[in-house]
């Protein structure tokens, strides 16, 4: 007779395979913060030594996982170890390992390739790698497996679940809405160029700052620790420690500002998932889209409103020695100011998804081979003159912004549009939220959140997520409502 195991046998192996995750995160983390430079040739072997080692603990695990004794699947954190699990083993699985060598050996080149073609302005140099990886993800989608769209396999990398037939309803959508936005709200006066813009600031001013924010949001100096990096990002080691990076460009200081917040606000999901969950599979948040809308929310649905201004004024006051030239309305208005842009991280609230619209649909039609990537920078330039009426300059400004492509991560782009989305879906649902940030009292509105999303880990998938906490879909509508009543 075959032999049956349990959950928990399925969780003690899977504590090897958290170990080397422990062990990554920590190298990574140290790689974007203090390594010394000439240490990433042999890091980077070392991390795809550890990737090849963990593919084959996982494979182990899936014999295990298809003798499972039945009473051990029927209830929600055995169904969604074993969802996860098989996920990820999908993925391995069914790629081949050469193809799954290629992949990595092209995103890696490509980057750098991406990097100096970006400083050269010069598409050409990055179109046979970007033509491979484009080839390689159709063969991707086709070895994951899909429904209907081949670009569903590989957005359901990113936010499992989430097909075409949503994406398409939710852009369109989001395309009709956001039309003329703009120019009413720049006629409303969020058009103003602020002398903030081109003020000088110390890092030892936001430092202090940062300190007042992580203990108005609650967050332990024990479990937490924030450092430099050229790109902010978060990172969780552990349950018990994770770590935030910003960066202090030394003028205009809400770049900064609104960086931590951004990244304070993936720290609190990440911080406050469910304890027991430590050491297995469900211990990451529900999805990106998930994960983007905490951060987003703390940075511009809680960070960039009037409330929010009125509660950080005299914070920035007593911190900020040339603050006293500005009043808390000149503060606002430099938070929020609104303008069109060809580049998409420079993008405000209003347009922002657009510039996200233009990267799926060109994703999407790339997968079901519509275009070619040779005519990509055309495509790309007349979409912007469409969507948001504005002509890139050069590639630099347009085709050539984003590191996605160059790192083969598509199906990752429609997950920023998510998080915005589940944001706003949140906004509408939290009780006396303005007073509460005008107060400075953060307690309420993070309690709703850990017990609302934070708290079930990767339990759920995200829709049912949604459905659970919010009786919602990714439904636009909250965005759209909530940039009239704020913009309009
Ligand atoms: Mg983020």
């Amino acid at each position: 007779m075959n032999q049956l195991y349990s959950i928990s046998e399925i969780l003690s192996d899977y504590k090897i395979i958290e170990a080397l995750n422990h062990g990554k995160r920590l190298m990574l983390w140290d790689m974007e913060t203090i390594m010394p430079m000439a240490g990433i040739e042999e890091r980077s072997e070392v991390l795809s030594n550890l990737e090849t080692y963990q593919k084959k603990l996982y494979m182990n695990l899936n014999e295990k996982l298809d003798r499972l004794h039945d009473e051990n699947i029927d209830n929600d954190f055995s169904k969604a170890v074993v969802r996860i699990l098989k996920k990820q083993i999908h993925y391995y699985s069914s790629i081949p390992d050469e193809i799954h060598r290629e992949f990595i050996k092209v995103t890696t080149i490509s980057e750098d390739i991406w990097k100096i073609a970006r400083k050269r302005n010069n598409f050409k140099m990055f179109e046979p790698y970007l033509e491979k990886i484009v080839d390689l993800e159709r063969k991707i989608a086709d070895y994951l497996g899909y429904e209907k769209h081949p670009y569903d396999a590989l957005i359901d990398i990113f936010e499992e679940g989430f097909t075409v037939d949503d994406g398409d309803k939710i852009f369109n959508y989001i395309k009709m809405e956001s039309k003329g936005l703009v120019e009413r709200a720049i006629e409303r006066g969020y058009g103003k160029n602020s002398g903030l813009n081109y003020e000088r600031y110390r890092k030892e001013w936001l430092i202090n700052i940062f300190r007042e924010l992580q203990n108005k949001f609650d967050i332990s100096d024990k479990r937490f620790r924030i450092d430099e990096s050229v790109h902010p990002f978060t990172i969780n080691i552990s349950p018990d420690d994770v770590r935030i990076t910003t960066r202090f460009e030394g003028i205009d200081f809400k770049k900064s500002l609104f960086a931590t917040i951004h990244e304070m606000g993936h720290a609190i999901y990440l911080l406050n998932i469910n304890r027991e969950f430590g050491c297995t599979p469900l211990y990451s948040s529900a999805s990106y889209g998930f994960d983007e809308s905490q951060s987003r929310f703390f940075e511009n649905f809680i960070g960039k409103s009037r409330e929010f201004t009125e509660f950080i004024y005299p914070v920035l006051k007593k911190n900020i020695p040339l603050m006293k030239k500005y009043d808390s309305d000149d503060i606002y208005y430099y938070f929020n100011s609104v303008g069109r842009t060809p580049v998409r991280i420079d993008a405000d609230e209003l347009t922002y998804n657009i510039h996200i619209a233009i990267r799926y649909e060109i994703e999407k039609n790339l997968m079901e081979n519509k275009y070619e990537v040779k005519e990509l920078p055309e495509i790309w330039n007349s979409m912007m003159e469409n969507y948001l009426g504005i002509k890139p300059r050069n590639f630099k400004e347009g085709i050539l912004q984003d590191i996605h492509w160059s790192q083969g991560s598509f199906g990752y782009f429609p997950t920023y549009t998510l998080g915005n989305i589940i944001a706003a879906i949140i906004k509408y649902k939290i009780a006396e939220m303005d007073k509460h940030i005008r107060n400075g009292n953060f307690i309420p509105i993070i309690r709703f959140l850990n017990e609302k999303i934070h708290i079930y880990g990767s339990l759920y998938e995200p829709k049912e997520l949604l459905k659970k906490s919010f009786n919602e879909s990714y439904n636009p509508e909250y965005l759209i409502k909530y940039f009239n009543e704020k913009y309009i």
